[in-house]
């Protein structure tokens, strides 16, 4: 089957908002077996949005289109389309009725441009937009002729209406129009503390048999991980993907952190919270960036107590107790600041395990002994202190990803023991 998506915003083409769309929907189909064939981002031009659709209903079964359902006068994607199609568009009284109770539950007056959001093109299937006012449309285009189009559907432009409307409204509605001639399993194991080569000259030999038997593998290199990904159809594929997972698990054992879509600060917090341990954190060149991760995650708070960014040698010592002769002897960035820091991190919030990290993220600040790049980790726990040397030259913004990835790393064995 062939799915199209055409992302629609001039945004996107002046480069002030970053596509994200065409990512997510299009690891949306192909996590549950779809591939989309073709994607096209174009203005929000009445011209482009319409020769875009126009090209795609000519080859595409199925055809996503996102933005432009808004209350604005650039919001043209719904009249087009219907125009397009030559459908009258008729108001909603059940979108009218929840776009006026979106506005009550916020105590705010309705601006009378948003009831052109409840117009609705004859035939349309509406969703009903869960954060927001403007709702997606499912059409079946019926344009006869040559045109394969069995399903156009439009959602709107904001990711945090277009993904739940996806997931929870189309999914299932393109699920049942267009079911996968066979079963289709994928799964993602993520990870950490070996390159992407190095992680396919472990498993790929031993998932021989399994991928000459059709499932497919992959992998993925991200900042500070590498995820192995397997992908089986057919009457096996759910035998083949549990194979192929405890085949990696086996040969990888704990360099694998998670599974799927697990982040692995997650990780941290899921594993901080079944022993109910805690955590407190002691930065300086992430800034926060730690603590951001970390925050990220609900239900956070059950196990992160404290996260203090000591960027002066005199708040390490003010605020987590590191000694002035250990800066003088040794400097900020060594094994020893990042151990006191960590033990002050701990003892100063009664954590279980504190995190520090000190480093040079550069681009000046260098020296011989401690070019830029150079980052102390270090980690208290009841069993004392240790620090661990990091060499991390990127940019500033790559550095304190790929450290706070080492970080994380390190906290994850301490907890689970593993050294
Ligand atoms: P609204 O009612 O907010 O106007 P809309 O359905 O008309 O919604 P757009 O106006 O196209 O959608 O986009 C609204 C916002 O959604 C954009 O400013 C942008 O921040 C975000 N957005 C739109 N398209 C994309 C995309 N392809 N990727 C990521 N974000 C997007
Ligand atoms: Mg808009």
């Amino acid at each position: 089957m062939r799915i199209e998506l055409i992302n629609t915003g001039s945004e996107l083409m002046l480069g002030r908002v970053l596509n994200t769309h065409q990512q997510w929907l299009c690891r949306q189909f192909a996590d549950r077996g779809y591939t989309v064939n073709r994607q096209v981002a174009v203005d929000d031009s009445g011209p482009a949005i319409e020769g875009a659709v126009r090209e795609a209903l000519a080859r595409a079964e199925l055809i996503v289109v996102t933005g432009g359902l808004g209350p604005t006068s650039d919001d043209r994607t719904r009249d087009l389309i219907a125009a397009l199609l030559g459908r009258t568009l008729h108001e909603d009284p059940s979108v009218v009725a929840h776009i006026d109770g979106f506005f009550k539950s916020r105590k705010r007056l309705m601006p009378a441009s948003t009831r052109i959001q409840a117009m609705v093109p004859e035939g349309a299937q509406v969703l009903m937009n869960a954060n927001g006012t403007a709702p997606g449309l499912v059409i079946e285009p019926n344009v006869g002729g040559s045109s394969p189009c069995k399903l156009l559907v439009m959602l709107p432009g904001p990711p945090r209406e277009l993904r739940p409307m996806f997931t929870n409204q189309a999914i299932p509605i393109l699920a049942e129009r267009f079911p996968l001639p066979a079963p289709f399993v994928c799964r993602t194991l993520k990870t950490t503390g070996m390159g992407e080569s190095q992680v396919e000259e472990k498993v790929a030999g031993p998932l021989k048999h399994l991928t000459d038997a059709g499932m497919d593998l992959g992998y993925c290199a991200r900042i500070g991980e590498v995820d192995v990904r397997f992908v089986g159809r057919g009457a096996d594929a759910q035998k083949q993907v549990n194979a192929a997972e405890s085949i990696v698990r086996e040969l990888l054992g704990s360099l694998v952190f998670a599974a799927d879509d697990e982040q692995l600060e997650e990780t941290i917090v899921r594993l901080l919270t079944a022993r109910k341990q805690t955590l407190a954190l002691a930065e300086s060149c992430t800034g926060g960036a730690i603590g951001n991760r970390i925050t990220n995650v609900p239900g956070a708070s059950a196990v992160f107590l404290a996260g203090l960014i000591t960027y002066s040698n005199e708040a390490k010592q003010q605020f987590l107790g590191v000694r002035a002769e250990t800066l003088a002897a040794h400097g900020a960035v060594s094994e020893e600041t990042a151990k006191e820091m960590a033990e002050g991190a701990r003892r100063k919030t009664g954590a279980d395990f504190a995190i520090s990290v000190t480093g040079i993220a550069g681009p000046g600040g260098g020296t011989p002994e401690k070019p830029v790049g150079t980052v102390w980790i270090g980690i208290a726990s009841a069993n004392g202190a240790t620090a661990h040397r990091r060499f991390n030259a990127f940019d500033r913004e790559t550095f304190k990803n790929v450290t706070s990835q080492h970080a994380l790393d390190l906290l994850r064995r301490q907890i689970l023991g593993i050294v």
